[in-house]
């Protein structure tokens, strides 16, 4: 499965998170600076909408999501001639405000939607002080859990791509119990419903120490005809692009020749540049 692999034609970084959630450093134009000195073609802002959070506050509220997509528009034309920005946001599945989450995104003409779980059924899976981060619940339950909530917020057809699809594998906990029936069902209804899956390389940086998702989920995402794009998940301005040398090879090594990119939530494909300067020998688990 080693292949080779050079860079994409077009680097991007499709997930950027900003002050406004209330847990990122610097301003947005650091980020931009950051992009540009390391060579990326095309950045994606997707702050956090989470609405009613458990726990402290994760995200910018209601309120202000027009002040942030002005403030992204606005630096879209600054720096146009320099770097393509694209407005987006990561909305948080919640089923009591699927109404809500609709009348954002007929408001404003985002580029782009991500949709991701961090609390199903209210849990909290991803704040270190969490109780799943401290070892408590059974992970067979929670793993279950995360599993019907991103199948229900497929349903509920509110974004474009899915981000850190196996999230939930973060703080290095592993169901016993095979979850690759509910996986292959979430996989199915994502290709139909014809949304891509973001390889988010943030997972490097947890104790997973793996992309999300793993090599054996995106292999089977390309087998289903699912397109990828790809994020830090930068919550500070270093963090933008990180480990995409690490995951290149292995986005390459699944099958994958192209990555996604969005426009007022229209998307279309960028190609990766396949040459003789690396290879991917990782091994990457599927969750069992
Ligand atoms: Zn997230
Ligand atoms: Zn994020």
């Amino acid at each position: 499965m080693n292949q080779n692999y050079k860079n994409i034609s077009c680097k991007i970084d499709y997930h950027i998170h900003t002050m406004l959630c209330n847990h990122a450093q610097n301003g947005m134009e650091d980020y931009i600076n950051k992009a540009v000195s390391a060579g990326f073609n095309e950045i994606c802002f997707l702050d956090h909408l989470t609405i009613s959070e458990p726990g402290n506050r994760l995200s910018m509220l209601l309120s202000e999501v027009s002040l942030y997509f002005q403030a992204v528009q606005r630096l879209k034309r600054i720096y146009k001639n320099t770097i393509l920005i694209k407005a987006g946001l990561e909305v948080d599945y919640h089923p009591q405000y699927v109404e809500q989450i609709h009348n954002i995104t007929d408001t404003f003409s985002f580029d782009v939607i991500g949709g991701s779980l961090h609390f199903p059924g209210g849990i909290d899976i991803v704040s270190n002080k969490s109780d799943w981060c401290k070892g408590e619940y059974n992970t067979d339950n929670i793993y279950r859990l995360y599993f019907e909530y991103i199948d229900k917020m497929l349903d509920d057809d509110y974004c474009d791509f899915i981000c850190h699809i196996d999230l939930i594998k973060k703080f290095g906990r592993y169901s016993l119990e095979s979850i690759e029936k509910e996986l292959d069902i979430i996989i199915k209804k994502i290709a139909k419903k014809n949304l891509a899956v973001e390889v988010n390389t943030s997972g490097y940086s947890h104790p997973a120490n793996n992309a999300y998702p793993s090599f054996d989920i995106l292999k089977k995402c390309f087998e289903a005809g699912i397109e990828i794009t790809i994020g830090s998940d930068a919550h500070d301005p270093a963090d933008i692009g990180r480990n995409y040398e690490k995951v290149l090879p292995i986005i390459v090594s699944a099958g994958y020749k192209n990555v996604c990119v969005f426009t007022e939530r229209k998307r279309s494909i960028v190609e990766i540049v396949t040459n003789n300067l690396g290879t991917h020998n990782e091994s990457c688990p599927i969750i069992p």
